[in-house]
């Protein structure tokens, strides 16, 4: 990517402000999939003054600044454990010392494992101008209005779990698979290759084929559809297990 001009604001006001005035803007968060994009813009918004690098923590949740770098989600304490374990897989720690959960929600990236365990632990976003809404309603939403991503909530799941496959350490997931019960148990399903899809409270007489039933798979050039199905069943049938000794 190359852009004209960068501008640092102070506030995320400020960065708001230049979002929806500027020519041809774009956000940067970490900038390690934007570098990646064969694309010109006018003014880069960097978001790195605005203070948004804090972990807050709360009794029932945990709040994550947007540029809070996946590095730190890996190696917080207090993080729950299913996005511990998925930001190990994510390429290297040089990578994950630069990219931000911000960037990662935002860019609705199909491959994520930044997502799945989110939207199983029921992560709600806080966005500048929209609010707050859930994941779940913003990975289904239309709304593609510029906004400033300004924190996740996470709340304090009293367990989780995150699964995948890949075919070497460094390689995106051919499928993953995170689960987490609060009050309720949730199941996310993300690399099917598209984006995460939920599955809220299960019967869990049902076997893994059958809860997983609805979840559409699909073919791309790391596996087709019907094989990252299997991998699937397979990862579920490993979480449920784990599951059933959770007291
Ligand atoms: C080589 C490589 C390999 C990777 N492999 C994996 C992998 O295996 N698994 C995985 O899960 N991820 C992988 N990723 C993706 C990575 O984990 C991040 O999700 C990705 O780089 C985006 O985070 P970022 O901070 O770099 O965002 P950027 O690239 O800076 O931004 C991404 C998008 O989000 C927007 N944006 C950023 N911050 C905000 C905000 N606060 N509010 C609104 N919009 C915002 C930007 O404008 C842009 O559209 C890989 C990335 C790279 C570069």
């Amino acid at each position: 990517m190359n852009f004209e001009e960068i501008v640092m604001p102070a506030t995320v006001a400020e960065a708001y402000e230049a979002l929806t005035t500027a020519e041809n803007p774009v956000i940067l968060g970490g900038g390690g999939f934007l570098k990646l994009q064969n694309r010109r813009v006018h003014t880069a918004i960097d978001l790195s003054r605005c203070g948004l690098e804090e972990v807050h923590l709360t009794p029932d949740c945990i709040e994550v600044g947007a540029m809070v770098t996946l590095r730190t989600l890996e190696t917080h304490p207090e993080m729950p454990r299913a996005l511990r374990t998925a930001m190990k897989n994510i390429v290297g720690v040089a990578l994950r010392n630069l990219v931000t959960v911000g960037g990662s929600v935002s860019g609705r990236y199909g491959f994520s494992d930044v997502i799945t365990p989110l939207l199983a632990l029921d992560a709600h976003l806080d966005f500048h101008k929209k609010g707050r809404m859930s994941l779940e309603a913003f990975l289904e939403s239309q709304d593609r209005t510029p906004d400033i991503l300004v924190k996740i909530r996470i709340p304090r799941a009293a367990h989780s779990a995150f699964y995948n496959v890949q075919l070497t350490y460094t390689d995106f997931s051919m499928v993953n698979l995170a689960i987490a019960r609060n009050h309720h148990l949730r199941i996310a399903v993300g690399a099917r290759p598209g984006v995460a899809r939920l599955i809220k409270d299960p019967d869990l007489r049902l076997t893994p084929g059958e809860i997983l039933e609805k979840i559409k798979f699909a073919k791309d050039d790391k596996a087709s559809g019907d094989y990252r199905r299997t991998l699937a069943e397979t990862l579920l049938a490993d979480a449920l297990k784990e599951v059933s000794q959770w007291k």
